[in-house]
Order: C-alpha cells, then sequence, then structure tokens
C-alpha cells in the first residue's frame, strides 16, 4: 500500500508485507521530492523542480500567480484580482 499525502507539502508512506517500508536514512515515502523537472522551480530541499513544487498547495499556488503575471486578462487573473479587493 502506498500512502499519500497533499496539503502544503508532498508526503508519503509506503507498506510492503505489513511493515513500513523505511529506505536508506528512513526517506523511502519521500515522493514529494521525486524530481519531475530538472528545471523546475527551487524546492526547500534543496532540488529544482520536485513533485512537491508542482503538487502541493504551495506549488499549485505559485504556478497560478505565475500564470496570473504572465496573462494579466485570463479568467483567472480577473477572478484573482476580483477576490483580493
Ligand atoms: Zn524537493
Amino acid at each position: 500500500m502506498i500512502a499519500v499525502t497533499l496539503d502544503t507539502g508532498v508526503g508519503g508512506g509506503v507498506i510492503t508485507n505489513g511493515t513500513i517500508l523505511n529506505g536508506v536514512n528512513g526517506i523511502a515515502g519521500e515522493i514529494g521530492h521525486i524530481t519531475i523537472d530538472p528545471e523546475g522551480a527551487p524546492c526547500n530541499c534543496g532540488c529544482n523542480g520536485c513533485l512537491e513544487t508542482i503538487a502541493s498547495a504551495k506549488g499549485i499556488v505559485r504556478q497560478a500567480k505565475e500564470f496570473v503575471k504572465e496573462k494579466p486578462t485570463s479568467h483567472l487573473a480577473n477572478t484573482y484580482i476580483n477576490k483580493k479587493s
């Protein structure tokens, strides 16, 4: 079984044959730091483009803000501006 948690980060855990899989240094479930885009946004772990920088709440907000900045006349930008005021 693999459990995935999504919040401000992306976490996970792996259970196999009834035992938590720890892996080297206990990081077997650290799926949030799997590199998705090596040229992507910097991550708190020091790497770039980890899953967490894309799929976490913080990552989604960052991408939405970048989109709004790039496309200020988009529906998302208009919604964002209206919510702020
Ligand atoms: Zn990372």
